[in-house]
């Protein structure tokens, strides 16, 4: 069968939703059988957000290869249930260095190398791929930005050109657009929508679908008008109002037929009834009143909650299977560094200290360590989280006064976190962060094994320090156990306090791993300890049931 493909444009504004509408219909489709794939296409310049401060992007979400890419990767993997790789990722900058390597090389036997086609056949190159290397129906692909963005051009040149190559009956075009509201006339408009769709139809696109996104209801008529003016039928123009619950857009999509839509664009048959009963019951269980829990997400970004998109999530999730609902405090390491805000660690039923590079707010993230660990508060350390819990008991119970990590004092005659000499290699082959999947073997008879019910799990990684190996003896002598490793024992994976109800940190990233569906265990576990210390019996309940 031939790989279809549904590319994805934005007009009007950004930040509408397009990744989470994306990730929405491949849910969709993947409930009729489809095998599916999701790409983005970025149009800046960098060759990965991994170099990008989260003000300006949001969180780094990372791929089992260890590919740094955009936080809708992680809205396409949690809605869709995969396991992306890094051809779902494309930028400018990637497309542009590949190019020009080639080049270099002398590849292009002394030919001009221009956009058309030299960039433009590169992203094609790399669409196809997506779908051939994870054997796809159907691949879904985001264009970045909006239509006239002067950097976005090629890729619109190149998705135009593809459905010229590929056939009609096996591309479909996905435009997602902005209604705003006039409160003077108590409007929604539609000029905007047209003006773009014009803009698109000028480069030689002509969607099949509109999702006009609107603040309020849009009615009937005002879809007619969308259809009327933009040549398109009108059942394809989807409103799609803004919804707190994002994991209802699926279901909301799905009634107004999208998936039938563009299968029916596609010449596809649904290979099954959809199954997504899951799902409802998933949706179902988040709208239900239940008793409230307060989880303190002590870090560096909090005023941008995008920059913790996938713990925010991952709490949810576990939330969720637990019968409770969860506010998330946003609370300032930097703050609580400089005295402020202290009192709000007393405010809540737990605390949780995400990943973070830079020295800006550690020691509040010590502080807040130190307060799970003295107040018996359940603690989930994350990475970084899990690298403050190992300085602060050093300073504090083993009495290395200056035990610090040598990312924030090099000169500490207690460097318990540190660059490891066993990762050495890493640095001279160019990366200098341990990045993507790696396995870690569960201790038995801890916290960890208790959780995980198994004994090697693989999750996901993005740090360059460790937990420091000349001090790992008088930790575990001392009630902290490292109960997680790296198969050969080298590198520390999981540390957990003894005689504390859930202090547990780990260098990986578990929040890439959970699901709406399946959440992380550790989660679960934090969330399970914090209902118990509230005397909440945490309801489990079979997933999905
Ligand atoms: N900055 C720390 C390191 O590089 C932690 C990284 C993280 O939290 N992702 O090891």
């Amino acid at each position: 069968m031939t790989t279809k493909v549904i590319f994805f444009t934005g007009g009007v504004l950004s930040s509408v939703g397009k990744g989470v509408t994306a990730a929405a219909i491949g849910r969709l489709l993947k409930a009729r059988g489809f095998n599916i794939t999701i790409q983005k296409l970025d149009p800046y310049l960098n060759v990965d957000p991994g170099t990008l401060s989260p003000y300006q992007h949001g969180e780094v979400y990372v791929l089992d290869d260890g590919a740094e890419t955009d936080l809708d990767l992680g809205h396409y993997e949690r809605f869709c249930d995969l396991r992306l790789t890094r051809n779902s990722t494309v930028t400018t900058g990637q497309v542009y260095q590949e190019v020009l390597d080639r080049e270099r090389r002398g590849d292009y036997l002394g030919g001009t190398i221009q956009v058309i086609p030299h960039i433009t056949n590169e992203i094609k190159r790399r669409i196809a791929l997506a779908g051939k290397a994870s054997n796809a129906d159907i691949v879904l692909v985001e264009v970045g930005g909006t239509v006239g963005d002067i950097e976005g051009q090629p890729f619109l040149e190149a998705i135009r050109e593809m459905r010229n190559e590929l056939g009609r009956g096996n591309t479909a075009f996905v435009h997602l657009t902005w209604l705003p509201y006039l409160k003077a006339t108590g409007e929604i408009k539609t000029k905007p929508t047209q003006h773009s769709v014009r803009e698109l139809r000028s480069i030689g696109i002509l969607p099949d679908m509109i999702v006009a996104r609107s603040d309020y209801p849009v009615e009937k008529a005002i879809c007619g008008k969308i259809a009327q003016f933009c040549d398109v039928p009108a059942e394809a123009v989807i409103p799609l109002e803004t919804s707190g619950l994002l994991y209802q857009i699926p279901l909301v999509l799905e009634e107004m037929r999208v998936a039938e839509i563009l299968l029916d664009r596609l010449n596809l048959s649904p290979k099954q009834e959809p199954d997504l009963a899951k799902w409802r019951w998933m949706v179902q269980e988040l709208g239900r009143e239940k008793p409230a829990v307060r989880v303190g997400l002590v870090g560096k970004y909090v005023e941008l909650h995008d920059a913790y998109l996938s713990v925010r999530e991952a709490i949810k999730h576990a939330a969720l299977y637990a019968g409770v609902d969860v506010e998330v405090e946003w609370i300032s390491a930097a703050d609580l560094e400089k005295g402020i805000g202290l009192e709000r660690l007393e405010n809540v039923d737990g605390i949780i200290v995400p990943g973070g590079f830079g020295s800006r707010g550690v020691e509040g993230k010590i502080l807040a360590a130190k307060y799970a660990r003295e107040h018996k508060l359940p603690y989930l350390g994350l990475c970084m989280g899990m690298q403050v819990m190992v300085v602060e008991y050093g300073r504090s119970v083993l009495g290395f006064s200056d035990a610090n990590s040598s990312e924030f004092d090099k000169l500490s005659t207690h460097p318990v976190i540190d660059l490891m000499p066993e990762q050495a290699n890493l640095e001279e082959t160019g990366g200098t962060m341990r990045l993507g999947l790696y396995p870690c073997q569960i201790q038995p008879d801890t916290l960890a094994a208790s959780l995980y019910q198994t004994e090697r799990v693989d999750e996901r990684h993005r740090h360059r320090y460790e937990v420091n190996n000349d001090f790992r003896a008088v930790f575990e002598q001392n009630g902290m156990f490292f109960s997680g490793l790296s198969p050969n024992r080298v590198l520390v994976e999981i540390a957990e306090l003894r005689g504390h109800p859930f202090m547990l940190g780990c260098q990986f990233h578990p929040e890439f791993l959970s699901r709406p569906t399946a959440p992380h265990p550790l989660f679960s576990g934090f969330i399970a300890a914090v209902c118990q210390t509230l005397g909440l019996a945490a309801e489990t309940r079979p997933q999905g049931s």
